[in-house]
Order: structure tokens, then C-alpha cells, then sequence
């Protein structure tokens, strides 16, 4: 891959989680090969304590979608969305495009809102989510991946926070610096309080807003704002790891797992272009979406205007066209081979129908019938 960008050498600098091909190739390599019979003895290791604490707060979401739908008032409705809005914002706009790909970089005032959002979200502190995610971009779809879809939507999705990490991803895992995530005061600050930071932002603070701004009850309140809000905010950042890296098109590069999907964009505010995300992570867009399905752009862009945010990394226009073009020519070679290969396999069959009617007096061509063309029409469509 060459140069894409517009500041060229800085950025490819900060390419901090730039997929690390050579790498990847051996780990499947490995995986194969001098790995097995190690794979083959590691079993994954269930954490009970985190299943039981999943199927607790699944339980408790449910009570809040309830009472969301039946009990909750008007203005309770509006702040567990702005709640969840929230929540989302802080690990797309914050953990994510600022912390863990560094593609654009925020003064403190803003780096400070992201991090007490965060402690809202809670999905681990943001020293150790960036950590997992750029395992993920620099080791995508190998065992070095927290949450490798090989091993199955459920794992990807929510299955790799029931278990113990795999013992390669330890161990790549602990050869990336992070020193520009440890370094940050904001960071150490939260990692430092992270207990009671969550505590309180995540299952005290959206309550006692409802509470005491418009007299909802607690209980209600909790289930959801809280509860409900949190549950949901989870699946939405981990159906990007799950459906976006299954379902969708893949405009910029065919060859990896991650897809373009709107339906996660919009739920994700922003991060379901994630084929373009995989081929591009040094660009703060994340994908070359409308604004309405990246929400996340449209903030970090006013924040940019009330200068909050600055340096902000694009790959250029020419350089993603370039790259669609050539995954289409691509496309349109495996199709043209895929079709050749089919129409090859009709005219053989076609051939051995032919011969077994000569040769028998009575022909059974659903034996001998042409083998269904494999090739999946709807994949090319996208
Ligand atoms: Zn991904
Ligand atoms: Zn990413």
C-alpha cells in the first residue's frame, strides 16, 4: 500500500494501528501450521463472573425497555436517548478516532468530556479498549485479535468479553507502546479513579438527573437511563464487531472481513463504513458516508470550528477512488473467472447428460443435472 494521504509522511507516522499484513499472514500461517497442536490443546476459558454480570444487566435492560415503553415520562424517554448518545460518542469520537488511531487531535476541554463519557459508556478504561482495538486493526481476523470473527458472530460480538484472552493475543498484545495512550494526564486520571468514575457516570449520574430535573422515579429512572441505556449502547459498539465484519460491501478492499453497512452506521453514529475504516484507519471520517449516517464526523467537525479539535487526517479523494477502482477491476476478474468456471462446469455436465442419454435407455438426468451455478449474485450487487 502506498501513500494515500494528504500530509503523507506524518500521518503514515501516526498510523498507529495500520494493519500489519506481514504479520497477519504469518499468524494464519502459524495458526495452520506450528500453531495447531498448541490451538488445538487451548481451550477457551469461560469467565462465569462475566456471564453471570451479562445476563444480569440483559435481565435489567429488559425491565428498562419496559418501563421505557409503558412507564417512563416524555422528557425520561429524551435523556436516555441523549444518554446513549452519548455514551456512543464518547468511544467513536473519543476512544476510538482520537485515542486509539489518533487521527485528529482534541485540546484538553474536549479530551476531559470524552473521558467522563466514557466512564459512562464503560467498555474498559480507554488505555486498555485502544490497546484491543489496534490488536484488532494491526492483527484482523487471527488469533491476535480480541475479537477474531473467524471464531464465530457470538465471539465477535460478545463471546470474547466471556472469555480469557487467547494466548497470542497476549502475546502480541504486550509488544505494542502505548506510550502515547499511558502518557496522557486524562488517561492516567481515569485509569487512576476508574471505579468511582464509572459508578458514578454510568449508574448513578443519568439516574439522578431524571430524578431531580423532572421528579421521574428512581426506579425507573435507573432501569433506564442506566440499565437500559448501557445494555444497548454495548450491542451497538459490538455489532461492529460482529455484523461489520459479516454482512455488507466491500467497496475498498475485498480481501478483509470488515464491511460497509449502513444499519450499523446509523446505529453506531458513524462507524459502519467499515470496509473503507479497515483500508483507510488513519482517517478521522471513518467512512465516506453522508453525514446523517456519521454523526460522529458532523461533531468532531464543530468541534473543529470551535476549536476544539484540530489536525484532522483524511486519506485523499484521488487515493479512495483509486483504491475502489482497483478492488472492482479485482471483482470483475474473480466474477469473469467465477462465470467462466460455471459455464465450463454447465457445458461439461451438459456434455456427461448427452453421453449418459446415448449410452442409457433410460436417462435420469436429476443425477446427472448441471451442478447450481455457486456463484452468489447479490455479493457483486453491493
Ligand atoms: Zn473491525
Ligand atoms: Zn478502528
Amino acid at each position: 500500500m502506498g501513500a494515500r494521504t494528504n500530509s503523507i509522511s506524518e500521518v503514515l507516522y501516526e498510523e498507529v494501528a495500520a494493519v500489519d499484513t506481514t504479520e497477519i499472514i504469518k499468524l494464519k500461517a502459524t495458526a495452520q501450521e506450528e500453531w495447531k497442536p498448541i490451538i488445538e490443546e487451548w481451550k477457551p476459558i469461560i469467565v462465569w463472573r462475566n456471564v453471570i454480570l451479562f445476563t444480569a444487566l440483559h435481565i435489567g435492560a429488559f425491565i428498562g425497555l419496559y418501563q421505557l415503553i409503558f412507564q417512563a415520562s416524555f422528557m425520561t424517554i429524551i435523556w436516555t436517548i441523549i444518554c446513549q448518545v452519548l455514551s456512543e460518542l464518547s468511544v467513536t469520537a473519543g476512544a476510538h478516532r482520537l485515542w486509539a488511531h489518533r487521527s485528529y487531535k482534541a485540546r484538553t476541554p474536549l479530551k476531559i468530556f470524552l473521558m467522563l463519557t466514557n466512564c459512562m459508556a464503560l467498555q474498559n478504561d480507554i488505555i486498555e479498549w485502544a490497546r484491543d482495538h489496534r490488536c484488532h486493526h494491526k492483527w484482523t481476523d487471527t488469533d491476535a485479535d480480541p475479537h477474531n470473527i473467524e471464531r464465530g458472530f457470538f465471539f465477535a460480538h460478545m463471546g470474547w468479553l466471556m472469555t480469557k484472552k487467547h494466548p497470542k493475543l497476549k502475546e502480541m498484545g504486550g509488544k505494542l507502546d502505548l506510550t502515547d495512550l499511558t502518557s496522557d494526564p486524562v488517561l492516567a486520571f481515569q485509569r487512576r479513579h476508574y471505579l468511582p468514575l464509572i459508578g458514578f457516570f454510568c449508574f448513578l449520574f443519568p439516574a439522578l438527573v431524571a430524578v431531580y430535573g423532572w421528579n421521574e422515579s428512581f426506579f425507573v429512572a435507573w432501569y433506564t437511563a442506566c440499565i437500559f441505556r448501557y445494555c444497548s449502547s454495548l450491542h451497538v459498539t459490538w455489532l461492529i464487531n460482529s455484523a461489520a465484519h459479516t454482512f455488507g460491501y466491500r467497496p475498498y478492499d475485498q480481501n478483509i472481513s470488515p464491511a460497509e453497512n449502513p444499519w450499523t452506521s446509523f446505529t453506531a453514529i458513524g462507524e459502519g463504513g467499515h470496509n473503507f475504516h479497515h483500508t483507510f484507519p488513519y482517517d478521522y471520517r471513518t467512512s465516506e458516508m453522508p453525514l446523517f449516517l456519521n454523526f460522529t464526523r458532523g461533531f468532531i467537525d464543530v468541534c473543529a470550528k470551535l476549536g476544539l479539535a484540530y489536525d484532522m487526517k483524511v486519506v485523499s479523494k484521488e487515493s479512495a477512488i483509486e483504491d475502489r477502482i482497483e478492488n472492482e477491476e479485482e471483482e470483475l476478474y474473480e466474477l469473469w473467472t467465477v462465470l467462466q468456471i460455471n459455464i465450463l462446469d454447465y457445458l461439461s455436465a451438459n456434455d456427461q447428460l448427452e453421453t449418459a442419454e446415448m449410452e442409457s435407455d433410460e436417462p435420469e438426468p436429476s443425477q446427472t443435472a448441471m451442478k447450481p451455478i455457486t456463484y452468489n449474485f447479490m455479493d457483486y450487487c453491493f
